[in-house]
């Protein structure tokens, strides 16, 4: 195996950078913040995983090689830094992502429990059950503690001995496996991956045609003590409404419960203040109100902005760049479950032609895995 340099020290480079080590790789990480950095759109309390993926077959049936990936980085770093939680999907309207997501799921043999409006403040005191039109349970599914895979990583890095090199790249050169730092310094390896987050299109102008930086806000909240060991151990929340709802994810492992929407911003750049407006946090609260009793009782703890770099139908890039490269972008709101694969997956295709060619559909879920992808995973999975 060769060098490898990665940019970018998110979920993606992280992930990448630790599969090409494990796989005999000479790798080095340049990282213009802190890692973690909170900048990035991988560093907050969690991330959610789940089957549930509307018509997006091919991203459902990504998520148990995820699973598998996840295991083969918790069992080498000594922690498991995953709540499972399940999935409460609801929907205003009959038809539209909820029913894909159903008829995916049974499909591919997932037990789904169909809910009925009643049934919500039944099992789920703290929710109104208020223009529900369609509801059904998933028992798989949670939450991934965000932050604390990150430093997992870093330290799995550490004990590799790979550098992670504080810096930032101004020019890369994927032909050559090169880039230059904004001190002059020119690094080159034999790969070069670009997982640069929300910042790619601008290190990349190609990429810029296609993914674009959003900004999304979040909302951090107490919930009232008479409600607190219910959402402790309440499901993760999808509430889809035409104005597109919102999603919450419950105060697992010391978390706080964070709600925030899947609506993309017109625009954004990822050097703008992570801050939110109160008119932003307002405009989260007055989604989650129909929904959530009692809201106002809630007490707001923070609101702050992420941004991340969407792909127009969300399609994950990752693809050969150069002679030398791959670009890892467009994650969109929904790359993180599938850090540790992709990682894994980009380290196998590095080393192989075919492979790194037919990694790109797979990625974008629009085919199955090209053959000997996962070769490394289920033998150690399975061993
Ligand atoms: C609010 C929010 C909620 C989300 N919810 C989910 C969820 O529930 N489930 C899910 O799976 N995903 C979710 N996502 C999406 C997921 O977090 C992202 O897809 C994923 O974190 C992208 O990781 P990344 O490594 O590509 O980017 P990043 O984490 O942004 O990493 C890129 C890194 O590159 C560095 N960098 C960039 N340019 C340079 C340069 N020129 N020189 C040096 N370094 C550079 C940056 O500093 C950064 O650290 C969510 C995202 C947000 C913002």
């Amino acid at each position: 195996m060769g060098s490898a340099i990665i940019l970018g020290a998110g979920i993606m480079g992280l992930s990448t950078a630790w599969a090409l080590a494990r796989a005999g790789w000479s790798v080095a990480v340049v990282e213009q913040d802190a890692v973690p950095n909170p900048r990035g759109s991988s560093v907050d309390d969690h991330r959610l995983i789940r089957h549930a993926y509307g018509a997006a077959a091919g991203y459902m049936r990504m998520i148990d090689p995820a699973y598998a990936a996840w295991d083969l980085l918790f069992a080498e770093g000594g922690e498991r830094p995953y709540v499972q939680t399940g999935v409460l999907a609801l929907a205003h309207a009959p038809g539209g992502w909820l029913a894909e997501s159903r008829a995916a799921l049974r499909g591919d043999g997932h037990a789904v429990t169909d809910l009925a409006a009643a049934d919500i403040p039944a099992r789920y005191p703290f929710l109104s059950g208020d223009g529900i039109a369609d509801a059904f349970h998933l028992p798989s599914g949670g939450v991934l503690l965000a932050r604390r895979i990150v430093q997992l990583l870093a330290a799995r890095l550490a004990a590799r001995g790979v550098p992670i090199r504080r810096g930032q790249a101004v020019a890369v050169d994927p032909a050559r496996g090169a880039l230059r730092l904004a001190d002059g310094t020119r690094l080159e390896a034999d790969l070069l991956v670009v997982a640069a987050g929300p910042w790619g299109p601008r290190l990349l102008p190609a990429l810029a045609a296609r993914v674009r930086p959003t900004r999304q806000i979040i909302v951090r909240l107490a919930p009232p003590p008479a409600h607190a060991e219910a959402w402790a151990r309440a499901p993760m929340l999808l509430d889809l409404a035409e104005d597109g709802g919102f999603y919450a994810v419950p105060p697992v492992a010391g978390t706080p419960l964070k709600i925030g929407d899947h609506r993309f911003a017109p625009h954004g750049d990822p050097e703008e203040a992570r801050e939110a407006t109160a008119a932003e946090a307002e405009e989260i609260l007055a989604y989650a109100r129909h929904r959530i009793r009692g809201l106002a009782d809630y007490r707001v703890l923070s609101a702050s902005a992420c941004y991340y770099d969407v792909e127009p139908q969300e399609r994950f890039v990752v693809e050969r760049l150069g002679d030398r490269g791959f670009v890892m972008s467009g994650f969109s709101g929904h790359g993180f479950k599938f850090g540790a694969l992709l990682g894994l997956a980009l380290a196998r295709a590095a080393g192989d032609e075919h492979l790194g060619a037919a990694i790109s559909a797979w990625a974008a879920g629009e085919a199955p895995p090209p053959p000997g992808l996962f070769a490394d995973l289920q033998q150690e999975t399975t061993a």
